[in-house]
């Protein structure tokens, strides 16, 4: 089957769920036998995400193959069985950049480089690269209808229209129905004003999917259905749900994956939803309760660690309880205050981070869960974090530091590491201070090791995994001896035994650190078994800790 393409563009405002529908959309057409793939196409001119503040845009999503992506694909790959990489997001400043460079080289031959066609070409070819990939594209569009910067999007996928044909492509636009309390009833304007800026475009929407906090009657479906030009069956309500994974669940009770499979004219066969049933029962029905305090810089805002707090979710599901995050700020939260705050925690997790700021609390907040035998699970920085806490606390070294934080400490425990042979690429690479900044990271998936009779053994049940990583700084060797001497289990390592993926404290009821980004894989379908692992540690914590 030739691939067909679902276009996703959204209306009216900003944050309804875009992502999370289109993910479920993708949910909805696999429980049919299909096979799906995804796109995110984004109007901002970044060249990608990784450099962009996670306040600002939310997480950095990190794919096996080492992209930095917008965090859709994020729900994209929790959803579903796919795989995303690098040419499952785009953004205009990629598109734009890759214009100007054929432009520099002279492949336009001359000729004056536009909007259209040549813009719009880029990214229609960008689109394009998906065919064959699955039987079905789905294809979102960042942003919302009317803003200048999503034009040449817009244009492309009308064009793709005409380029396709009609039963190759469908175009889904997610909108608004605001309840208007004083009125008592809601409100349809909005979308028939988005709707009609989609056609002044040109594109006219096959199905509507209206977020909406009441469900939408008959009569409402029916006007919004004749003033937008959209079959009734075809104006769907997405009303608000209390948990995301419930979506597909409510997707298919209104019907949408019938009308996208009767658009695009496909048989399957119905859809198989036992999965997301017996999730959403567990889900709904937790038996117990955990506290876990995440101690972080940009605690503030959930969007910046989605994939983390999704991951905390999944490890509580498979352990059926109900997981209760304490965003920590380390930045203002310390000493006896920070203590009095951490004794409430069942666990106590720092995520990954960059710069100096926050981290004396961060560490101190280490130092208390490894004394206090609280369970502890340390992600990227954190990792490096808890090194550094061991280094200074256990291993007498006091003015231990990452170079990242200190370019001039006496134990540099934590550093640019200078050569090391990459998994990835099958070369040496070389990173010395100069190359700190920009592409040096090590990205994407890299194969650890697993020492057998740790806890990371017991988790993983296997020797080998693949882990997403997204840093500069390694563990410095140099230290190994001393810290098993002193105690410290290198769980985990590259397979030539060069990078330092995995530590534990044996002695401790679970303190792990990994220098990867264990987060990123984690499925509500199939949980992380690190997340797994230390939910079930926290929980246990949390019945010793009530029986004495
Ligand atoms: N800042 C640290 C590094 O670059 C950790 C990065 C992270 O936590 N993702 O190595």
């Amino acid at each position: 089957m030739k691939t067909k393409y679902i276009f996703i563009t959204g209306g009216v405002l900003s944050s309804l769920g875009k992502g999370l529908a289109a993910a479920s959309i993708g949910a909805l057409l696999e429980s049919r036998g299909l096979k799906v793939t995804f796109q995110k196409l984004d109007p901002y001119i970044n060249v990608d995400p990784g450099t962009m503040n996670p306040f600002q845009h939310g997480e950095v999503y990190v794919t096996d193959d080492g992209a930095e992506t917008d965090l859709d694909l994020g729900h994209y790959e929790r959803y579903t069985k796919v795989k995303m990489g690098q040419r499952h997001n785009y953004t205009s400043g990629r598109i734009y950049h890759s214009v100007i460079e054929k432009e520099r080289k002279g492949d336009y031959l001359g000729g004056t480089v536009q909007v259209i066609p040549h813009v719009t070409d880029e990214i229609k070819q960008a689109i394009l690269q998906l065919e064959g990939e699955a039987d079905i594209a789905i294809i979102e569009i960042g942003g919302t209808v009317g803003d200048i910067e999503g034009l040449p999007f817009l244009e492309a996928i009308r064009q793709l229209r005409g380029d396709l044909g009609r039963e190759n492509t469908l175009f889904i636009h997610v909108t608004y129905v605001p309840y208007i309390k004083v009125a008592g009833e809601v409100k349809t304007k909005p979308t028939q004003h988005s709707v009609k800026e989609l056609r002044s475009i040109g594109i006219q929407p096959d199905i509507l999917l209206c977020r909406t906090e009441k469900p939408l009657s008959k009569d409402i479906k029916a006007k919004i259905a004749l003033f937008c030009d959209v079959d009734e069956d075809r104006v769907i309500t997405a009303k608000d749900v209390s948990c995301i994974y419930e979506v597909p669940l409510l997707f298919n009770k209104e019907g949408l994956d019938e009308q996208i499979v009767e658009c695009l004219n496909i048989w399957t066969r119905s859809p198989v939803l036992r999965d997301w049933e017996e999730l959403m029962d567990k889900i709904r029905q937790p038996q117990y309760e955990v506290h876990i305090a995440m101690v972080g810089k940009y605690v503030n805002l959930k969007e910046s660690y989605k994939s983390l707090n999704e991951a905390l979710f999944h490890g509580g599901v498979a352990n059926s309880a109900k997981v209760i995050i304490d965003f920590v700020n380390s930045e203002e939260v310390r000493g006896e205050k920070l203590k009095e705050r951490l004794s409430k925690a069942d666990g106590i997790l720092v995520p990954g981070g960059f710069g100096s700021r926050g981290i004396p609390g961060k560490i101190e907040a280490i130092q208390f869960a490894r004394e206090n035998n609280i369970p502890f699970f340390g992600i990227c920085l954190g990792m490096q974090l808890a090194v550094i806490e061991f280094a200074r606390n256990v291993a007498g070294l006091k003015l231990a530091d990452s170079t990242e934080f200190s370019s001039t400490t006496k134990d540099p425990v934590i550093y640019l590491m200078k050569e090391w042979y990459d998994y990835r690429t099958g070369k040496k690479q070389i990173r010395d201070e100069t190359t700190a900044k920009g592409g040096t990271m090590r990205l994407g998936a890299y194969p650890c090791k697993i020492k057998k009779g740790t806890k990371a053994y017991e988790a993983y049940g296997c020797e080998e995994i693949y882990e997403r990583h997204r840093h500069r700084y390694e563990f410095n060797n140099d230290y190994k001896e001393l810290f098993e001497e002193k105690g410290m289990c290198f769980s985990g390592l590259s397979p030539n035994g060069e990078l330092v993926e995995i530590i534990e404290l044996p002695k401790h009821p679970w303190f792990l650190g990994c220098q990867f980004h264990p987060e990123f894989k984690s499925r509500p379908l199939n949980p992380h078994p690190l997340f797994v692992s230390f939910i079930h540690a926290a929980l246990s914590y949390r019945t010793k800790k009530s029986s004495n």
